[in-house]
């Protein structure tokens, strides 16, 4: 039987929200303390027409992300599947073309190769503990890009590396190490899994919007959750914690911090945490998203799936992201990698006209769209980045052993605490009950 009698969660997403109910449904009074003014975080919904909702933010699950599958069924969600029905768009070389199925026109051998070298690291890591992977060090300390530069010599690998990596996990390869890029993709389930639409994580979608798990979660909590307090201090002592946000203190017995480690590490602690969450070389992840809405689906009147890939941005790949229930169309476009560094410095007129403009090449059957939807990630102040912060070089030796050890009266939460689907929504809940497990087991 835990002493524990109340716990002050900070930060309103999967991660939090799920260590709030799960206190709370064990008897402890929780305060959801959230610095945004909507619950949610990396999840957030933007309605394009009257009752069409779509994701700004995360948005694709496949049936391995078994307590995300658990949680929607507690919360009486339900899975809309992600449409893939028709052939791709690819825009690679000289020429866009149009064929079936997702591999890219480029050279099949080269990339054959590429995937089973990345195979290779990604089967030896250790994915519990990937500090303890055989030759750790060395790659933890050698760069994707540098990994890329020494083991991939055709011109067509070197081209779809970048674009594999900024797609899996919204990553410039020079701004993760090997460790981590190979982590990332064991974690997730592997290349296979993690690539795949049907039977793979990008299979449905939460219909309505991801957004609506935290909202049914935070519906629970009731006024338990405090909106627009973001917090700044956190002081313990031997009785408990001492929580201060730009509206007051709040005191508990323990401190929960469910955020991305460089926004924990803007948190200032007394005592100090004995190890920083994040390094000078720990990044945000890279990525903006692109909701165009059009009138319909056009694509698929010509027989087009909505899927492209591309070489050159903004847009370098896009997906068909059409509210199931009809009445719009709507394009998803991913602007990830270094290319998300380019594409923020523009003027919002820049933008649209670039990313409008690259739609219209790859699907000249479209019309003007009627809503076009930006969401900077790298630049929004209270995420830092997405899909997950990008652990460089060293990160992973330093942090790793103790990642999820807390420090006192304050405990660990996070998809990037998660080593079981690091980076996803699934690691996010899976990091929530892990936390609250930590709390009750306290004397
Ligand atoms: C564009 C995009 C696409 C993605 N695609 C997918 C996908 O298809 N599938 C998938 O599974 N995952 C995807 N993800 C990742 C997924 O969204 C995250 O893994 C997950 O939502 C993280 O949840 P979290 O609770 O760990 O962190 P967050 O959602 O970041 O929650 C942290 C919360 O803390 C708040 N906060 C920050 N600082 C403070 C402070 N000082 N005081 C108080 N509150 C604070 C934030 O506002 C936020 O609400 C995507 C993410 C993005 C952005």
């Amino acid at each position: 039987m835990s002493g524990v009698t109340s716990a002050v969660v900070v930060g309103a997403g999967l991660a939090g929200l799920t260590a709030a109910a799960d206190l709370l449904a064990r008897g402890i009074e929780v305060t959801v303390l959230e610095a945004r003014e909507r619950v949610g975080g990396r999840t957030h919904g933007l309605e394009v027409a009257p009752g069409r909702w779509i994701d700004a933010g995360a948005a694709y699950l496949g049936e391995r992300h078994t307590e995300l599958h658990a949680l929607m069924a507690e919360l009486d969600l339900k899975t809309t599947p992600t449409t893939m029905t028709g052939a791709s768009r690819f825009a690679l070389g000289a020429e866009d073309t149009t064929r079936d199925g997702r591999f890219p026109p480029l050279n099949a051998v080269a990339l054959g190769d590429m995937f089973e070298l990345l195979d290779e690291l990604t089967a030896a890591v250790r994915p519990e503990a990937p500090w303890l992977t055989p030759d750790a060090e060395r790659l933890d300390t050698l760069t994707a890009a540098q990994w890329a530069e020494q083991h991939l010599a055709h011109p067509d690998a070197r081209l779809f590396f970048p674009l594999f990596l900024g797609e899996m996990m919204a990553a410039d390869p020079a701004d993760v190490s090997v460790l981590h890029m190979a982590f990332y993709l064991r974690s997730g389930g592997g290349i296979r899994y993690l690539n795949a639409f049907e039977g793979g994580a990008q299979q449905d979608r939460i219909a309505g919007g991801a957004h609506l798990a935290c909202e049914r979660l935070a519906e629970r909590l009731g006024a338990r959750v405090r909106l627009g307090e973001p917090v700044t201090a956190l002081h313990q002592d031997a009785d408990g914690v001492s929580v201060r946000s730009a509206l007051g203190t709040h005191r508990a017995d323990v401190a929960v911090l469910a955020l991305p480690p460089l926004l924990a590490d803007a948190i200032e602690q007394r005592p100090p945490a004995p190890a920083r969450r994040a390094s000078g070389r720990t990044a945000p992840g890279c990525a903006v998203k692109i909701n165009l809405v059009y009138p319909t689906p056009g694509w698929r009147d010509h027989g087009l799936s909505g899927w492209s890939v591309n070489a050159e941005g903004p847009l370098l790949s896009t997906v068909d992201d059409s509210p199931p229930e009809g009445g719009v169309g709507v394009l998803t476009g991913f602007v990830t990698g270094g290319e998300a560094h380019r594409f923020a410095a523009l003027d919002p007129a820049a933008q649209r006209a670039a990313a409008v403009e690259q739609a219209a090449r790859l699907f000249p059957m479209l019309p003007e769209p009627i809503g076009y939807h930006v969401t900077d990630w790298v630049n929004e102040q209270y995420s830092k980045g997405c899909y997950a912060a990008l652990f460089g070089p060293g990160d992973w030796l330093r942090q790793g052993p103790t990642l999820t050890e807390p420090h006192q009266r304050v405990h660990w939460a996070g998809t990037e605490t998660s080593t079981e689907y690091f980076g996803l929504m699934e690691g996010a809940i899976r990091s929530g009950h892990r936390v609250a497990a930590e709390i009750l087991a306290r004397p």
